[in-house]
């Protein structure tokens, strides 16, 4: 009896979930057959039995309903601000195979879906009240045979899997430090991590990638064939061309690094800018990222400061870290160094585990020479004003140029090139912790920092793969001069807008 009671409060609570999720898809598409099917009364999101049945024949992995175990823990995202978003079933795809009886199922069932790999989007985008595409099971990464470094990785494959594979081959990538972010959000949006100064962006070292694509068809792009396709699969973004099943990579040798943590408490505005000026000139095979944390309140409560950090590392050079810091090496306050030890090992020191929170990011594009003390002593005020929630929030430089720069902008759908450093600003947050009205400060306060601190250094553009969900002209910022050409491959691909979400590129 217990056990009903609580399964009919599961169901109802399920049933609100797609309720809240349906309403959400009638604000994001107004007009479309989608919106108008989940206006109404079920309409799309209730296909009888029988087609669900059809849909588990087709895909190798099963396909999950909400009355099964764990259907909640399968489908939580990264950024539990979207956690409500609960679907109507998840497809567990093992192979390409699977992944086109999803397409076909989805178009005969006019079901609104959304693909997943590692479940990391920043803005809730691979959530749907409809069906989701799992990519989880199809992981796995292999030497392409006969051909000498190239690594082919499925299209649901985890960073975890795909390092612990590279360091079997002695190989490495431009690579990100979470593990459980999915190699094909990750590589579709860029891909930055601390090798991308000495091997390029990601996606720069993708030579081929094979995806379903809207009328179901399995096809493979690479510089010769379907070569737009591919050119837009080098940054274009997850989601908008259809769904990646594998990623053919370039990869390089994986040879000792050395990893540094430096950090710095006092005189921190004056720090921070010898920092952004003197590491911009640092040589290609150096890699960093400068986190300012502020802190939560409970933190602040024990009086816990401000902090100044930078992560990174530094393959074999000419220049020294010491060379390389110039003026800021002596006022660390603390500096943890590993010196030339074995790749992967290194990466151990730096990898990051996260748990899933509440959170929005928003990301710009800087230049060294513009950021003047006047903009660092702003940030450091906008560090102050923080409307403290319940968990610490950074503002970070990822150190950008370097190989980077070696590509002309519109060489592939990255078009972010000729800057030193991508900002980020955090707005973190805890529910019930933190009171709805609280949270509503701190992305007020984000927003204003972000729009102040743009102004003041001239920076430029978001990084697609922190898409934010706030930001005004985001089709400029991700994608700038690239946007035409973007659309005009959504154009030839998906017409129709099979492949949508509330960021989708829209065909020309
Ligand atoms: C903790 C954390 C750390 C991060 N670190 C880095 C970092 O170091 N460097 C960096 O560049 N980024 C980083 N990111 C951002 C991350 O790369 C992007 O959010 C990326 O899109 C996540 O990919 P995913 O597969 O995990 O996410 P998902 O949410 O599964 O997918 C992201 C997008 O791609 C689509 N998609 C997923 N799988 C496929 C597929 N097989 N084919 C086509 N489309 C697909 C989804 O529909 C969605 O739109 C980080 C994010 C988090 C949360």
């Amino acid at each position: 009896m217990a056990l009903g009671l609580q399964s009919s409060r599961r169901n109802f609570l399920v049933g609100m979930g797609r309720f809240a999720a349906a309403a959400e898809v009638v604000r994001l598409l107004p007009g479309s057959a989608i919106a108008a099917e989940a206006a109404g009364t079920g309409g799309a999101l209730c296909p009888p039995p029988s087609a669900w049945s059809d849909l588990a024949r087709g895909v190798s992995g099963g396909v999950l309903r909400p009355e099964d175990p764990f259907f909640a823990d399968v489908c939580r995202p990264n950024n539990l601000r979207y956690g409500a978003t609960l679907p109507a079933g998840i497809a567990r795809c093992v192979t390409a195979s699977d992944v086109q009886s999803c397409v076909r199922w989805v178009k005969d069932q006019a079901m609104p879906f959304a693909v997943r790999s590692g479940g990391h989007n920043y803005a809730g985008f691979s959530t749907t009240p409809g069906l989701l595409i799992d990519m989880s099971k199809m992981a796995g990464a292999e030497p392409v045979a006969g051909k000498d470094g190239l690594v082919r990785v499925l299209g649901g494959t985890i960073n975890s899997l795909v390092y612990k594979q590279m360091e079997r081959l002695g190989r490495t990538i431009t690579h990100g430090r979470c593990d459980t972010v999915g190699a094909a959000g990750f590589l579709l949006g860029g891909g930055i991590g601390f090798n991308m100064r000495k091997f390029g962006m990601a996606s720069d070292l993708l030579r081929a990638t094979e995806l379903v694509t809207a009328d179901g068809s399995l096809v493979d792009a690479d510089a010769d064939r379907d070569s737009a396709l591919y050119w837009a699969c080098r940054g274009g973004g997850g989601g908008n061309f259809g769904i990646n099943t594998s990623f053919t990579l370039e990869t390089r040798p994986a040879e000792p690094v050395t990893v540094f943590n430096l950090t710095w408490t006092t005189d921190l505005p004056r720090v921070l800018k010898l920092l952004l000026t003197e590491l911009a000139a640092a040589p290609d095979e150096f890699g960093s990222k400068i986190s300012v944390t502020i802190p939560s309140w409970q933190e602040r409560c024990d009086k816990v400061p401000l902090s100044l950090s930078v992560l990174g590392q530094l393959h074999t050079s000419k220049a020294t870290l010491k060379d390389i810091f110039a003026s800021t090496w002596e006022l660390a306050d603390q500096r943890v160094v590993k010196e030339n030890v074995p790749y992967w090992q290194g990466q151990d020191f730096l990898t990051e585990t996260t748990f899933p929170y509440y959170y929005q990011e928003k990301s710009s594009y800087m230049t060294a020479a513009r950021i003047t003390d006047e903009a660092i002593a702003a940030m450091f005020d906008w560090a102050a004003r923080m409307p403290a929630t319940s968990m610490p929030v950074s503002f970070k430089f990822f150190q950008v140029g370097g190989a980077i720069d070696r590509m002309e902008p519109t060489a592939t759908a990255y078009v972010h090139r000729g800057y030193d450093w991508l900002f980020t600003i955090e707005a973190n947050w805890w529910r019930p912790t933190d009171s709805v009205l609280l949270i509503e400060r701190a992305l007020e306060w984000q927003q204003r920092f972000y729009d102040d601190v743009n102004r003041r250094t001239g920076a430029a553009g978001a990084f697609q793969n922190f898409p934010d969900p706030s930001l005004a002209d985001w089709q400029r910022a991700y994608y700038g001069e690239n946007l035409a050409r973007l659309a005009q491959v959504k154009a030839a691909v998906d017409p129709a807008m099979l492949f949508t979400f509330a960021q989708a590129i829209r065909p020309a």
